[in-house]
């Protein structure tokens, strides 16, 4: 099932595509019960809008070996955790913003867990029951400014720092999503989640041991190796197989 969400003139929904239509889901998306609605829309005449408003954005630095190696920085023998805040989420088709006070403003590829029902203190085996799905995203980061502060808040929480979407994939496994960035058409990032040195259960559960993960919560996994810098006029697109396209311009 993809579940997005969508503006149609004044109205923003939550729905589900098929095929060429969005079809509107009637009461909780995040439920469990997702029911679809009878109430059908072209896809062609709406706006895809980012698929979840999460209250908050939980990221993974570092899950990838190659990017730990790309970077010279050791393997953590924990999972390294950093926030964006939601103001910084745009959804497809969107603009990112390359803002004044960064010189290195950087693409990371990543695939993000939308969370479906809150939750608190689960298991790994707990885990993907409190998923709603899994989405494409990009951790933009002005890199200088990374290295420069010594801590992350800044370099990854301008506003249009994460964009998200197209859509809330449910029915996929988390242990083999293949992911994909493109600079231009150029592929940049190429790897599987696989590849990942902490799991996505793992994750959610380490995390859920930490804080509260809200319905609407993005878990982004980390980025594979292949980062670099973005410029005015760029368009990045990632890909993961199974959820489908992620388009943004730079400016
Ligand atoms: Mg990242």
């Amino acid at each position: 099932m993809k579940i997005g969400r969508f503006q149609k003139q004044e109205e923003i929904f939550y729905g589900i595509i098929e095929g060429d239509n969005v079809c509107l889901i009637e009461g909780e998306t995040y439920s469990g019960d997702i029911v679809p609605g009878r109430v059908l829309y072209p896809l062609a005449g709406v706006r895809t809008l980012a698929p979840c408003v999460p209250s908050k954005a939980v990221c993974v630095g570092l899950n990838y070996r190659d990017h730990a190696e790309e970077l010279g920085l050791k393997v953590p023998d924990e999972p390294v955790l950093f926030l964006k805040p939601s103001s910084a989420v745009i959804g497809p088709d969107e603009h990112i913003l390359c803002p004044e006070m960064s010189k290195q403003v950087d693409y990371e590829a990543e695939v993000a867990v939308v969370i479906g029902r809150t939750c608190r203190n689960i298991s790994q085996a707990e885990a993907a029951s409190y998923i709603l799905g899994y989405t494409c995203a990009v951790d933009v980061t002005a890199r200088d400014l990374q290295r420069r502060d010594g801590q992350w808040s800044r370099a990854k929480s301008f506003d249009t720092f994460l964009p998200l979407g197209p859509y809330v994939v449910n029915d996929l496994d988390p242990g083999s999503l293949k992911i994909s960035l493109y600079l231009n058409g150029v592929l940049k990032q190429h790897s599987s989640t696989k590849n990942l040195i902490f799991s996505i259960p793992y994750l959610v559960s380490f995390i859920s041991r930490i804080m509260t993960l809200n319905s609407g919560d993005v878990i982004l996994t980390g980025t594979p190796a292949g980062v670099g810098p973005l410029h005015r006029g760029d368009r990045v697109e990632v890909i993961i197989e199974g959820i489908g396209r992620l388009e943004n311009q730079v400016r």
